[in-house]
């Protein structure tokens, strides 16, 4: 009922915004990227700031469109969230990256995955079950899988998410706050939810040089991540400064382009190699 509930309430919205023939016609599209396959992804590596070895990536979704090139998924993902095609959207996300982790780990055993789930599909009842039916496809192990969930989706629906989140901690798969400090989420339900990790918002990490209140707020995520003994992941690190303060505050996990782009799965294979000889 919520799923429905907030679907229609994203779909007036969009309607008193004004759609335009642009979002139909991607809309359109986007229907027929599902079917033939234009949708790929791309997998940007984690640093483990400890041991300097990358222990994992995250899949970031695109879309090949046929004339358009490359589409972002901030483009399309609103508008496949008002359709609902995010849910077979998703599933695709999911088994495809548990397929290429499955493949990572003949030669990387313990390379973990991050998979970004969104908010409608979160809401989803079937969820838990496409996901058991996806790892036991594709075999993967489901300690080495992660989902990304942002603060706006798990902390509105409190009581439902830490029921999910036990549910997902059952079958071992790790669970990552995404966006982590944009979202006021109340600090006083964090220790309730049985989370592995946090990713600190890349506005944080952007800033960090130029002003002194990003660094205590980065501080401070650190800190509260040691003390919930959870993980903490920096995401948009893109410069060296901002890697050596990480480091220096003993962030454990470092992602952004001063480490690499987001990559194709072939191009990541290449960097693995190269890292590893290093
Ligand atoms: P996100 O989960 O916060 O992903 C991080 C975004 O930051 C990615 O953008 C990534 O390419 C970008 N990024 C990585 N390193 C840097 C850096 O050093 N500097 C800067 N400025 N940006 C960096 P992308 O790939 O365009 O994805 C945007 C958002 O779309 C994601 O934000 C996520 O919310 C959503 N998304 C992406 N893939 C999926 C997916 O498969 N499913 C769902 N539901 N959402 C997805
Ligand atoms: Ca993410
Ligand atoms: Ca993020
Ligand atoms: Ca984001």
């Amino acid at each position: 009922a919520k799923k429905k509930g907030k679907n229609r309430f994203e779909l007036y919205n969009s309607h008193e915004h004004g759609r335009d023939e642009q979002d139909l016609v991607l809309e359109n599209d986007l229907h027929k990227a599902l079917e033939c396959g234009e949708l790929l992804l791309y997998y940007q590596p984690q640093l483990d700031l400890r041991t300097n070895q990358i222990s994992g990536v995250e899949a970031l979704v695109r879309w090949k469109h046929p004339e358009r090139g490359l589409v972002s998924p901030v483009a399309f993902i609103p508008l496949a969230e008002e359709t609902g095609l995010i849910i077979p959207m998703s599933e695709w996300v999911l088994e495809e990256a548990c397929r290429q982790l499955k493949q990572l780990h003949l030669a990387y055993p313990k390379l973990k995955m991050s998979v970004n789930i969104s908010a409608v599909h979160f809401l989803q009842n079937e969820l838990v079950e496409t996901i058991d039916r996806i790892l036991q496809k594709t075999a993967v192990d489901p300690r080495y899988l992660e989902l990304e969930l942002t603060e706006s989706t798990l902390m509105p629906n409190a009581p439902f998410a830490i029921e999910w989140l036990v549910q997902m901690k059952q079958r071992q798969i790790k669970i990552a706050i995404d966006d982590f400090g944009t979202g006021f989420s109340s600090l006083s339900y964090l220790h309730r939810f049985p989370i592995d990790t946090l990713k600190i918002d890349k506005s944080f990490i952007r800033h960090l040089s130029s002003y002194r209140g990003e660094a205590s707020i980065v501080k401070a995520i650190i800190e509260m991540g040691r003390s919930l003994n959870v993980s903490v992941v920096a995401e948009g690190v893109e410069t060296e400064k901002q890697y050596k303060f990480l480091k220096e505050q003993r962030c454990d996990y470092a992602q952004g382009y001063y480490i690499s782009k987001p990559l194709l799965f072939d191009e990541l294979q290449q960097f693995l190699r190269e890292w590893n000889t290093e």
